[in-house]
């Protein structure tokens, strides 16, 4: 069985073929993605059914969200998540020259104290620097 299959199996999403074409880009891209370069690549599906399937993919577990410092929000694999609980807690790093956004899933978000009466749902911590790919070419 190929890998999308597998996937969409394991979280018992029906297979389409947005789920699998979606699926397969962030498979063969080890980056973060936002939906406007999803559409781009995927021409022949409708912006709709793409931000249907991103958003079921990042409720059952297969992509999460990622924060960024531009306005629309990208998107990355999960590799150990399950149906609704994301259970991640790692840094995205955001490369100045290449603008390329990826999880940096070893390292880990210190934790916070919170004062009192806030209660935390999510912490998203983005880095911003030069990726190892970049920084290779100066
Ligand atoms: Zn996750
Ligand atoms: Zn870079
Ligand atoms: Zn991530």
């Amino acid at each position: 069985m190929i890998e999308t299959e597998k996937i969409l199996k394991k979280h018992n999403l029906r297979l389409t073929d947005g789920r699998r074409s979606i699926l397969d880009i962030f498979l063969n891209n080890p980056v973060a993605l936002s939906h406007a370069s999803i559409e781009e690549k995927l021409p022949n599906f409708d912006r709709v059914t793409i931000y249907r399937t991103l958003y079921s993919f990042v409720e059952n577990g297969i992509l999460h969200k990622v924060l960024d410092d531009g306005m629309a929000s990208k998107f990355a694999l999960c590799h150990t998540c399950h149906d609704h609980k994301h259970t991640h807690q790692h840094v995205h790093f955001k490369c100045e020259i290449c603008l390329d956004t990826t999880c940096l899933e070893k390292t880990r978000i210190p934790s916070f104290v919170m004062p009192d009466g806030f209660l935390a749902h999510e912490i998203g911590l983005l880095v911003q620097g030069i990726c190892p790919k970049c920084s290779q070419k100066n």
